[in-house]
């Protein structure tokens, strides 16, 4: 018996599900690089490579266990460009006797997957995806009757679960969150450990080549490209990170600096996402340092909370609430987004920063993108949509699963508050006391009004004044509303005059 076993660019990993039973004598795999998913949104190209290579990696991986793989390459003239096509064009040629997948990560895909045996006209069996450590059925339960979703209870339950940093029944260190610990200001004459690079081998460089030619007008430079791409190298940047940076991952976790995205950070998202890397292998590492003393228990509860609690949490709720969180709006927000998230032409220093950082290397990290580009987009009112497809666009990890509930419930609360008890909305003090970005900057961090005020100064009190009634009922927003009705008319108003000339300024294409 035949059967016919797709395996898509997110799922490569020698456990996945779609591979269960697999009999290499009989069995073929169905790799597709279709230009559907490469355009659905346009891609940074350095994720386009990142995933076409890593497939053509997994690919040989599988060839040299004897597994017999068909695989459709981009420009192979027959693709028809989409996964179902792909799928059908391969049963017509095969006749397998059923049809095997892992579930879709993405809603519009999952979606599609539940029509291919219909048109396929051949039993398809869509298997779970258990390389996630909280399937939907546990999400649902653990959801289920609870008033409130939050994160720090689905954490608690997973660290139990899953026995991870636990002494018996209680939390290692008798704390189950150290987040305090974590804010700490980087002083400037720290110097974080050089990242491992992956120089690109010829299959890699043939990729490239493919994805400059075929994916000129996307967003985003290939030069440097160096990410794992398979999971040796996977484990190799992870073994690095809990070797070098993990002891302090959580010290500096939050801070931001100039031309430097990485700094303690794990650069794991990546290979975590397309499955070349299993999350419970990352988190056991971290672990094991801490038991060992080569780590502190700050850093790496911290670094364990962002996978086991945060990853599994977003995909959790993204589940849940599909379809209709993708339609969220609470705050009403429906401004353009300013050409500057592309151009990174603004004299804003912080978000041009980080828009070249994104750029260059499809990747900045989690204050960055909550912080900066989010918050600016909380605070203008940006519309939930444009900014979903930009996250969705510029980074290398974005897959809709992970990036709409970061961008719609944590950047934007835009989900009301399913996912954040308060919107992470900031002016410029904040983004001062943890980055270097002011001190290079043509505004003034310390004003609020006038010809050099920080943007971000003006925009968060418009953006408390806007929303004032809603924000006023939450406790977590009770003290900043209470401050605008203590401040004095006028100058409430210079602000909101102030912002409403910089919206004008950005409609009209002036550099702001
Ligand atoms: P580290 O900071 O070293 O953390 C380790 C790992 O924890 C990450 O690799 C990641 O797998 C996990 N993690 C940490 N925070 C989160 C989180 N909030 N949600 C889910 N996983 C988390 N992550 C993505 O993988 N894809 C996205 O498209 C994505 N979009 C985001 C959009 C916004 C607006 C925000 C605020 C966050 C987003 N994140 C996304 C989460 C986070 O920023 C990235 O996972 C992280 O920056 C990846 O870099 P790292 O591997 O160095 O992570
Ligand atoms: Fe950003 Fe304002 Fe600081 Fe400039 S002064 S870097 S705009 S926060």
């Amino acid at each position: 018996m035949t059967t016919l076993r797709i395996l898509l660019g997110d799922q490569l990993s020698d456990g996945v599900s779609a591979l269960d039973g697999l009999e290499p004598a009989t069995d073929i795999v169905l790799m597709s690089e279709v230009r559907g998913e490469c355009t659905y949104v346009r891609h940074h190209k350095r994720k386009i490579v990142l995933v076409l290579s890593a497939m053509r990696h997994f690919a040989d991986r599988l060839r040299d266990r004897g597994v017999r793989v068909e695989y459709v390459a981009l420009d192979d003239p027959l693709n028809t460009h989409s996964i179902r096509g792909e799928m059908l064009r391969a049963v017509q040629r095969f006749q397998p006797q059923r049809v095997v997948a892992t579930e879709a990560g993405e809603w519009r895909l999952l979606q599609d997957m539940s029509g291919w045996q219909e048109a396929s006209g051949v039993p398809t069996e869509i298997a779970d995806d258990t390389r996630f450590l909280c399937s939907h059925r546990q999400f649902r339960h653990w959801a289920d009757g609870r008033r409130e979703l939050r994160m720090e209870f689905f954490y608690r339950e997973m660290r139990r679960r899953h026995g991870v940093l636990m002494d018996q029944d209680a939390p290692a260190g008798a704390r189950w969150n150290f987040d305090a610990e974590n804010r700490k200001r980087m002083p400037a004459t720290k110097r974080p450990p050089v990242v491992p690079s992956f120089e690109p081998d010829a299959r890699t460089q043939a990729v490239m080549a493919l994805v400059e030619r075929e994916f000129a007008g996307h967003f985003g430079d290939l030069a440097g490209f160096d990410l794992p791409v398979t999971a040796e190298q996977a484990i190799l940047a992870l073994d690095h990170f809990v070797n070098e940076r993990l002891a302090e991952f959580g010290d500096w976790q939050d801070f931001m600096r100039s031309g430097d995205p990485v700094l303690f950070h794990a650069l794991i998202s990546t290979s975590l996402n397309t499955g070349l890397l299993d999350p419970l292998v990352a988190c056991r590492a971290a672990e094991a340092a801490w038991r060992q003393g080569a780590a502190p228990l700050n850093a790496v509860e911290g670094f364990v909370r962002q996978i086991l609690g945060w990853r599994e949490y977003v995909r959790g709720i993204y589940w849940l609430r599909m379809p209709d969180y993708g339609k969220l709006n609470a705050l009403g927000a429906t401004r353009k987004l300013p050409w500057f998230y592309w151009s990174g032409e603004t004299r804003m220093n912080c978000m041009a920063q980080v828009v070249a950082d994104t750029r260059a290397h499809a990747y900045a990290h989690h204050i960055q993108r909550l912080m900066i580009t989010g918050n600016f987009a909380l605070l203008a009112g940006l519309d939930p949509d444009q900014v979903d497809e930009w996250y969705l666009i510029v980074y290398a990890d974005a897959y809709e699963w992970v990036e709409m509930p970061n961008v719609r419930g944590m950047a934007l609360f835009a989900d009301g508050g399913v996912m954040a008890s308060k919107p992470y909305a900031a002016s410029g003090a904040y983004i001062n006391r943890m980055s270097d970005y002011c001190s290079g900057c043509q505004y003034d961090v310390r004003t609020a009004v006038g010809e050099n005020a920080c943007p971000f100064n003006f925009l968060y009190w418009d953006f408390i004044a806007r929303h004032q009634e809603r924000l006023g009922g939450n406790p977590r927003m009770a003290m900043p509303v209470r401050t605008l009705g203590r401040m004095d008319p006028q100058r409430v108003a210079t602000m909101r005059a102030q912002a409403s000339a910089f919206f004008d300024a950005v409609d009209a294409g002036a550099i702001v």
